[in-house]
Parts: C-alpha cells; sequence; structure tokens
C-alpha cells in the first residue's frame, strides 16, 4: 500500500494528471475486512501506536457479553446448559491444552492433520488465530512482568491486564518473527487470518443443532436460539474471563513455590476453573512441559486429557517434568 502511494506521488509530479488509486472491488474489501493480517498502514505502524484503551476494538468484547441477556427471551433448559457446559471444557481445553501447550510451547508433538484440526478447534474458543495468541503469549514469557509485559497486573493494573490490554490496536498484528516455526504451515497462517471462522463455525452449529433438536425431540425443551445464547455467548463469556484469568489472577494472587523473577502464582481454585493453567508459578518455572500441576494433588485436567489423546495415538512425546523441578520442594520439606 505504501509502495503503491510512492509510485502514484513520483508519477504526478509531472504534468499527468492526479488519478486516485483505483477502488479495490467488493470482493476484495470484503476479504479487507475480515483479514485479520489487512493493515493498510503496515503492521509495524500499528504496533508503535500509543496503549490505549479503544472503544472500537471493545465492541466485540461487549457484544460477546450483550448477548447472555437473550436468555430472557429464550429461557433456559437442561439441554441447553450441558451444551454450555460442554464447549466450555471442551473450548478450555483448545485454549490450554492446544493453544498455549500445543502451539505456543510445543510441548507434545502430533501429526500435521491432526494440528490442523486442533487449530480450527482453537478458533471456536474466539480468542484469535494460534499464531497471534502464540506469539503474544511467547512475548509474555520473555518480559514477564517487566514494563514490556503487555499484561502485567504490577505495572499496567488488574483491569489493563485482564481485559484492557486486548483493546489496544498495538496489541492486534500478529509478530510472525516470534512464531517463525508455526508460520512455516500454510495451512494455520490461513486459519490465523481469517480467524472469524471459528465464530462462524460454532454459532451456524450451535442454531442448526437447536433447530434439529426442536423439530425432532422436542421433549428436550430446546430450539436454535436458546443454543446459541447459552452455547455461544454465556459459555464464550466464561471461558473468556477464565482465560483472562491467567493473566491477571495468576499473576497476582496464590502462592509461590519457585523463585521465577516474576510474580506468577500456582491457585488450586483457578487450576480447576481452566483445567490445569491455575499452576502458573510451576509453568513460568518450567514453560515447556506438557503437564502443569507437578504433583498428583496440583489437579491438572488438560494433562489428563492429553494422556487420553496419547494413549489414541492422536498425539506423543509429552515433554516431561524436569527432575530439577521437585528439588525444591526436597529442600521446603528437609
Ligand atoms: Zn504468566
Ligand atoms: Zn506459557
Amino acid at each position: 500500500m505504501e509502495t503503491t502511494t510512492s509510485t502514484a506521488s513520483s508519477t504526478n509530479s509531472g504534468c499527468a494528471p492526479t488519478e486516485p488509486p483505483p477502488r479495490p472491488g467488493i470482493l476484495r474489501r470484503f476479504v479487507n475486512l475480515i483479514d485479520s493480517d489487512y493493515f493498510p498502514q503496515g503492521a509495524d505502524r500499528v504496533r508503535e501506536l500509543p496503549e490505549r484503551f479503544e472503544w472500537s476494538r471493545a465492541i466485540p468484547f461487549l457484544v460477546l457479553h450483550l448477548g447472555c441477556l437473550g436468555v430472557i427471551w429464550t429461557g433456559w433448559s437442561w439441554t441447553a446448559v450441558a451444551v454450555a457446559a460442554v464447549l466450555y471444557v471442551v473450548r478450555m481445553f483448545a485454549v490450554t491444552g492446544i493453544y498455549h501447550r500445543y502451539f505456543c510451547h510445543r510441548a507434545y508433538k502430533t501429526s500435521r492433520p491432526v494440528q490442523f484440526v486442533f487449530a480450527l478447534l482453537g478458533l471456536t474458543a474466539i480468542q484469535r488465530g494460534p499464531l497471534w495468541w502464540s506469539a503474544v503469549h511467547r512475548h509474555h514469557h520473555q518480559h514477564s512482568d517487566d514494563e514490556h509485559d503487555v499484561h502485567s497486573p504490577g505495572w499496567k493494573g488488574f483491569l489493563w491486564s485482564h481485559v484492557g490490554w486486548l483493546t489496544s490496536s498495538r496489541n492486534f498484528p500478529t509478530d510472525y518473527s516470534r512464531v517463525r516455526d508455526l508460520a512455516k504451515f500454510p495451512e494455520l497462517v490461513f486459519l490465523n487470518r481469517f480467524d472469524l471462522i471459528g465464530p462462524i463455525l460454532l454459532f451456524g452449529f450451535l442454531y442448526g443443532t437447536g433447530a434439529l433438536l426442536a423439530a425432532y425431540a422436542p421433549q428436550l425443551g430446546t430450539n436454535a436460539w436458546q443454543l446459541v445464547v447459552w452455547g455461544f455467548f454465556i459459555s464464550t463469556v466464561f471461558l473468556f474471563h477464565g482465560t483472562c484469568a491467567v493473566n491477571s489472577f495468576a499473576h497476582t494472587l496464590g502462592t509461590k513455590r519457585y523463585d521465577t523473577g516474576d510474580e506468577s502464582r500456582n491457585s488450586f481454585l483457578l487450576a480447576l476453573i481452566t483445567l490445569g493453567e491455575g499452576w502458573h508459578n510451576n509453568h513460568h518455572m518450567h514453560h515447556s512441559t506438557a503437564r502443569q500441576g507437578f504433583f498428583w494433588w496440583e489437579i491438572d485436567i488438560s494433562y489428563y486429557l492429553l494422556r487420553g489423546l496419547a494413549a489414541l495415538g492422536l498425539v506423543w512425546d509429552l515433554r516431561p517434568v524436569p527432575a530439577s523441578a521437585y528439588q525444591v520442594e526436597t529442600r521446603k520439606t528437609a
């Protein structure tokens, strides 16, 4: 885009009449609109914008929360509540077991087709694409609780670390320099650019399933819009805040087993809510382990599910907890 502008201005320095650049066709404009990598001014310039709350980027999150009010009109049913709960667990696993432990930290291995399905499942969590997610999180580990950490509660305040940072345009572009290992796969780059595929699939699945159940299983007492309200809006809002809590609460409340040089904490309650991510101090000490609850009493549901997938042969080479992780505990109890 910048190249086009400079070429046009150099051409126009002569006597030729000024001609505006051709307006892109409607299809091109639509693709640009849904392309997370489209920045007319360049991604680098967007990254240099000031860190600030922006209403325009807060709108999707507001819509997500306001959509929950739809329950006033649709009511509830055990079917809808069960669908919301199952979707919460499946998609929390997609965030923690897949986006975090696989894409970001490469804590285990899998095949390329399963990697693609994992990425697609991750998109339905509505937390953007796997490359953006991983790039932001790798930056967090490099700058944990220093002034460059985009969501450090100590530096930026609790609310900013929980949701505010997501509204700042400078945090929107994917920093591909941090995810070169993932950018080798064009199918992952495609999903990362068009991450809107996730919410569209989820919405369509819920609306279609609800309509079918209303027509063929009316005894379940649900319908299309009720499943959308519970499965799409309510479940996703819980999932959103559960995930955000790892950036805010897990760097504020809890215990520290290891001196990691940052404010990461371990919390049993958060580990239950996030299927294992609450053992965040453990994780900051040893980033790349597939398991984050290092002891049997440190419940880590994502790890149990990964063990299940490994038993099925879908994933393998789960990185173990290093022996040194237990030496601190031994010293404490000695
Ligand atoms: Zn952290
Ligand atoms: Zn991590």
